[in-house]
């Protein structure tokens, strides 16, 4: 071995242990996903060099075909990866092999619970990557140098996996990386070419460069053992450039956990070919779960972009909106020009129309998801809901078929999971109903109990209740949906159309008439505090409610623009009462001006309180209850 110069000792990222910790005694039953992780990365390698070569050819140092290769060494117990790949400089190894770059780690590490079990699922949201040599290694040495560097500026990165690791700078004459695995005991049954050569068929067999393992050969007795011979055992060509009838589930599974740099399998995938005016090719999934930094700015998204079947970028964004942001996958374009830089992507046309394809496509794929699994659905929605509620505001195009793959809960479920498709709703929507109902608060059990549900529940309405922070927001973005508009039951005068009969309404009327001197008297007591007063249709069991004006910002959203510290505009509510409530027609005949002072702003507080609202004078509402409480007892 070469001479080693600049020799350091440095410490492994706090992450970084954990990961290793979690990684070894949750994985242990799955051992074999090393060599996919190592053999991802080293694809991986090869296609950064490609693209890079491609405006310095002097990167490919004399051009000898990109490869993979895997050897083992049954007596040294080591098996070994090597790729003619991009390579590590001395400073890539100790960042890339040293640290978790992905901001927001720290945080999720620091949800690891300690139980194995659970945390092994967490390992999903993650990918388990470079450090998984150290599920079946005990000591990992990786010898590396970047293309265009010197010979003399090799780096040998050298590990136990036991908190640091030591690096050292050699002469690496080749480009590229090749790590060697010192396998742990009782892990030497991975040191076999036939148990080598069934993990790559069975996991990277969709790599689109050749892999080759040491070719079996039988050295006849007495002969000198023959020269070392080489022979490619994966089938080596781009995925998504085969016809899909030629591809096995397996095949789109392995080889989504290679571009996704996930552990588990995704829930679905849609491949395609377009030809015509624009050709290009794409494979989309759907992932099981979420990564841990679904919600944070800079978390890498978009998709995987080659032109012509040369890798150009990862994390190219402009192929489909934000809020599809959890897609993974590869796009191949005919049409795009190999130096194509994401300032052009940007602006380009052709773009524009390939990113409009891209997002039906994912739309229909969850819409097939949804229809023909609905159990899967409901998992993904659990992870992705959220983000696809932002979907109505981004794709003004597409709202009507997002909204059709939103899910909510409902006043006939009882649990408050959101599982009910508008679709649905409107198949079980009572005759003459022609409006969407929905009701939004802070908690589901605070909207469950609102006495705006009263007339609802007495009629039997189904009404969607949205408690989800963005769900005001959304809800601003939808105004129908087959034809029929959504209706806020607690905001403005609420008009349930031809759910009243004719009587009904009459009979109403005829109670507002007779009531009129009764809202006067409370409108001057409250005074101020309200915008209006009037006598409720809504109420059957509470006295009485506090409405929203039909222009109103609902609390959701005063509550979002006071938390960014913004202005937000002085709104008033509606006091409405239920003129058949006891507590109403004691305030009705009240003569003392007084108590009928106290009461009717004992009323307008208990309305906030059911609301989910805060009292502007807490203090002064207990001491009128309180005043009222001894008169009662006295
Ligand atoms: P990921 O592949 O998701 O980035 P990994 O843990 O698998 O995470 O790898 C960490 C990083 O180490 C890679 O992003 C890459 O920069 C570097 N790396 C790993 N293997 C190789 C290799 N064979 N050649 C060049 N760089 C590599
Ligand atoms: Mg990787």
């Amino acid at each position: 071995m070469s001479v080693e110069t600049q020799k350091e000792t440095l410490g492994f990222q706090t992450e970084v242990k954990q990961l290793l910790h979690l990684m070894i005694h949750s994985l242990y039953s799955n051992k074999e996903i090393f060599l996919r992780e190592l053999i991802s990365n080293a694809s991986d390698a090869v296609d950064k060099l490609r693209f890079e070569a491609l405006s310095k050819p002097e990167l490919l140092e004399g051009g000898a075909e990109l490869k993979i290769r895997v050897s083992f060494d049954k007596d040294a117990k080591t098996v070994t990866l090597e790729d003619n790949g991009i390579g590590m400089s001395r400073e890539d190894a100790i960042t890339h092999l040293g640290t978790i770059a992905k901001s927001g780690t720290a945080d999720f590490m620091k949800n690891l619970s300690g139980d194995q079990k659970k945390d092994s699922h967490l390992i999903g949201q993650f990918g388990v990557g470079f450090y998984s040599a150290f599920i079946v290694a005990d000591k990992v040495e990786v010898f590396s140098r970047r293309a265009g560097l010197d010979a003399s500026e090799g780096v040998h990165w050298s590990s136990k996996g036991e908190g640091e690791f030591e690096i050292a700078t050699i002469d690496k004459a080749d480009r590229g990386t090749r790590i060697v695995l010192h396998l742990k005991s009782g892990e030497d049954e991975f040191a076999d070419g036939w148990r080598l050569r069934n993990i790559v068929k069975k996991y990277s067999d969709h790599i689109a460069l050749p892999i080759e393992l040491p070719k079996e050969q039988a050295a006849a007795e007495g002969e000198e053992a023959p020269a070392q011979e080489w022979e490619v055992v994966n089938r080596a060509s781009a995925l998504w450039t085969r016809p899909r009838t030629e591809i096995k589930d397996e095949e789109y599974q392995e080889f989504y956990k290679h571009i996704g740099h996930d552990y588990e399998n995704p829930l679905s995938w849609s491949h395609n070919k377009v030809e015509g005016k624009l050709e290009y090719s794409s494979l989309l999934y759907v992932p099981a779960r979420a990564p841990f930094d679904l919600y944070q700015r800079e978390a890498p998204k978009g998709l995987k972009l080659y032109v012509q079947r040369v890798f150009v970028m990862d994390q190219a964004e402009s192929f489909l909106p934000l809020y599809l942001r959890f897609i993974k996958g590869v796009v191949d374009s005919n049409d795009l020009s190999l130096n194509v830089s994401r300032e052009i992507l940007q602006k380009d046309p052709i773009i524009d129309s390939m990113k409009s394809a891209l997002t039906k496509r994912v739309l229909d794929m969850l819409e097939k998801l949804a229809k023909n699994e609905p159990e899967q659905y409901k998992g993904f929605w659990k992870n992705f809901g959220q983000v696809m509620k932002e979907g109505p505001a981004e794709d003004f195009a597409n709202k009507e078929k997002i909204a059709g793959l939103l899910r909510f809960a409902s006043t006939q479920g009882d649990d408050g999971e959101q599982n009910v498709a508008l679709a649905e709703y409107l198949a079980r929507a009572k005759e003459g109903q022609d409006k969407i109902y929905y009701l939004t608060g802070e908690t589901y059990a605070q909207v469950k109990n609102s006495p705006h549900l009263e007339v609802f529940r007495k009629k039997g309405i189904e009404v969607l209740l949205l408690t989800d922070r963005i769900d005001e927001w959304l809800m601003s973005y939808l105004n129908e949906f087959d034809g029929k508009s959504f209706v806020d039951v607690a905001r403005g005068d609420l008009d349930l159309g031809n759910l009243d009969s004719e009587e009904e309404k009459k009979e109403a009327e005829e109670v507002a008439k007779s009531k009129e001197g009764l809202v006067e008297r409370i409108k001057a007591s409250l005074g101020d505090a309200v915008s209006e007063v009037r006598v409720s249709h809504r109420l059957t069991d509470s006295p009485a409610i506090l409405a929203i004006g039909e222009q109103d910002l609902g609390m959701q959203m005063r509550q979002i623009l006071e938390a960014s510290g913004q202005k937000v505009p002085d709104s008033k509510p509606i006091f409405e009462f239920n003129p058949a409530h006891p507590l109403i027609e004691k305030l009705d005949g009240e003569q003392s001006e007084e108590r009928f002072g106290d009461l009717s702003h004992i009323l307008f507080d208990q309305a906030a309180l059911a609301a989910g609202d805060s009292l502007k004078d807490p203090a002064a509402y207990v001491r009128r209850l309180n005043k009222l409480l001894v008169e009662l007892s006295v």
